[in-house]
C-alpha cells in the first residue's frame, strides 16, 4: 500500500504539521515543569497559558474556564461524576440511547463508581437520529443531577439542538454537560451564549496529538475534581501538565478557528460528493442520519446485504480507511448501539459503513474511492445469498 486515503477522522486526526511544529520544543530544550518556581520551567507554564487562551477562544469561554485533562474520555467521566457528587442527594441522569462509550459505559458502571444506585434515563431518537425535545422536557426531575447529551455524534455525526437543551436544563436548575468532542473544531461553538456548564473535548479529534483533552467548566459550577493530586489546574486536575500536547491543542484550536469556513464548505463539497455519487451509483445504499441536521464531515452510509467488515477490508487494500457501525472488537458483530437506536434494520445496520473527512483530503482522493466503492459492494453481494433472495 503505497497511498493511504484517510477517512477515517471521527476516531482520530493527522497531527496538523503546523502543530507538530510548535509541539516539538517542549519535548527537547523546553522540558521545565510548569510548577517549578524557576524562569525555565516557567517557559512551560507561559506555553500552557497560551494553549489555554487559544482553547477558550475557539469555544467564546473565559481562560480560567479550560480545564486541561488527559482525553475527552477523562473529561466526560469528570464532569458527570463531579456533578454526581456535588448534587448527592440527587440520583438521576439524563442522557440518550446515542451517546460515545465514554458516556454510555460510566453510566453503566455508575454504581460501582459512586457506590450510589442512580436512575437513568436514556432518550431514544428518531430514525433520522435527531431527538424529540418535549420528550427531553418530560424527562427533567427535581432529582436529576446532571443532562449529559453529544452535541455531534461520531457515527452519524447528527447534531443535537444543544443550545436549546441546556437552556431547558438551566431554566430547571439542572446542570448540563455536552460531550462536543466531534462538534468542537467543525461547527460554530459560541458558549458565552449557550448555557452549557461543562463541555468535554479531545485533541486527537481535531488534528492535535492523543492523550490531552479539555473539561470547559463554566465559572461558578460546583465542581469536584476525578484526578486529586497537586495544585495543577487551579486544584481541578491533579497531575504534571502534557505540556507539548497542550501547546499543541492551543495551536490546533487556533487553525480549527480558522478552518471553520473551510470546513464547512470544501470538507462539506468532498463530503457530499461522496455522499451523492455513493447513493446513487449503489443501489439499496442508505444514508443514516438527518441529512442536514449534521456534521460537514461525516457520512454514514448503509449498503444492505453486504458486511461492514468486509467493504472495509477491501477499501483497505486500496488504502482507504474508513470505519463500520459494527463492533467487530466484541467478536460478536453486533451493530453499533446508535444504528439500533435508529432503528436502522438489521440487514442495514451490517453493512454501514462512516465515511469522515478532513481538511487534509483531496477531491482527487473522493474520485478515487467513488471509484472502488461501487464495485466492491458489487462483488460482495453476488457473493452474499442474502442479496440474491432479498436483492
Ligand atoms: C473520541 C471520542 C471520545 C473520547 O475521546 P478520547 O480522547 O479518545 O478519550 C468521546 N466522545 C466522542 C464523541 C468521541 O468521538
Amino acid at each position: 500500500m503505497d497511498k493511504v486515503i484517510y477517512l477515517d477522522n471521527n476516531a482520530t486526526t493527522m497531527v496538523a504539521p503546523e502543530v507538530v511544529e510548535v509541539m516539538l520544543p517542549y519535548f527537547a530544550e523546553l522540558y521545565g515543569n510548569p510548577s517549578s518556581m524557576h524562569s525555565f520551567g516557567g517557559q512551560g507554564g507561559k506555553g500552557v497559558a497560551a494553549a489555554r487562551e487559544q482553547v477558550a477562544s475557539l469555544l467564546g469561554a473565559e481562560p480560567d474556564e479550560i480545564v486541561f485533562t488527559s482525553c475527552g474520555t477523562e473529561s466526560d467521566s469528570t464532569a458527570i461524576l463531579s456533578a454526581l457528587y456535588s448534587f448527592p442527594e440527587k440520583h438521576h441522569i439524563v442522557t440518550t440511547r446515542v451517546e460515545h462509550p465514554a458516556v454510555k459505559n460510566l453510566c453503566a458502571n455508575i454504581v460501582s463508581m459512586t457506590g450510589h444506585f442512580h436512575r437513568i434515563t436514556k432518550l431514544p431518537v428518531r430514525p433520522d437520529g435527531t431527538i424529540d425535545l418535549s420528550l427531553y422536557k418530560e424527562s427533567l426531575t427535581d432529582d436529576t443531577a446532571i443532562v449529559s447529551v453529544i452535541w455531534a455524534n461520531n457515527e452519524t455525526g447528527v447534531i443535537f439542538p444543544v443550545v436549546e437543551m441546556a437552556e431547558i436544563a438551566r431554566s430547571r436548575g439542572i446542570l448540563f454537560h455536552t460531550d462536543g468532542v466531534q462538534a468542537v473544531g467543525k461547527i460554530p461553538i459560541d458558549l458565552s451564549r449557550t448555557p452549557v456548564d461543562f463541555l468535554s473535548l479531545s485533541g486527537h479529534k481535531l488534528h492535535a496529538s492523543k492523550g490531552v483533552g479539555v473539561l470547559y467548566v463554566r465559572r461558578g459550577t460546583p465542581f469536584v475534581p476525578f484526578m486529586v493530586g497537586g495544585h495543577q489546574e487551579k486544584g481541578r486536575r491533579g497531575g504534571t501538565e502534557n505540556v507539548a500536547s497542550i501547546v499543541g491543542l492551543g495551536k490546533a484550536c487556533e487553525v480549527a478557528a480558522q478552518n471553520l469556513d473551510a470546513e464547512n464548505s470544501r470538507v462539506k463539497e468532498l463530503r457530499d460528493k461522496l455522499e451523492k455519487g455513493i447513493l446513487k451509483i449503489v443501489p439499496k445504499s442508505i444514508l443514516n442520519g438527518h441529512e442536514t441536521e449534521r456534521l460537514p464531515n461525516t457520512s454514514n452510509i448503509s449498503f444492505e446485504y453486504v458486511e461492514g467488515e468486509a467493504i472495509l477490508l477491501h477499501l483497505n487494500q486500496y488504502g482507504i480507511c474508513a470505519s463500520s457501525g459494527s463492533a467487530c472488537s466484541s467478536g460478536s458483530l453486533e451493530p453499533s448501539h446508535v444504528l439500533r437506536a435508529m432503528g436502522i434494520p438489521f440487514t442495514a445496520a451490517h453493512g454501514s459503513i462512516r465515511f469522515s473527512l478532513s481538511v487534509f483530503n483531496t477531491e482527487d482522493e473522493i474520485d478515487f474511492v467513488l471509484e472502488k466503492v461501487p464495485p466492491i459492494i458489487e462483488n460482495l453481494r453476488a457473493m452474499s445469498p442474502f442479496w440474491k433472495s432479498g436483492g
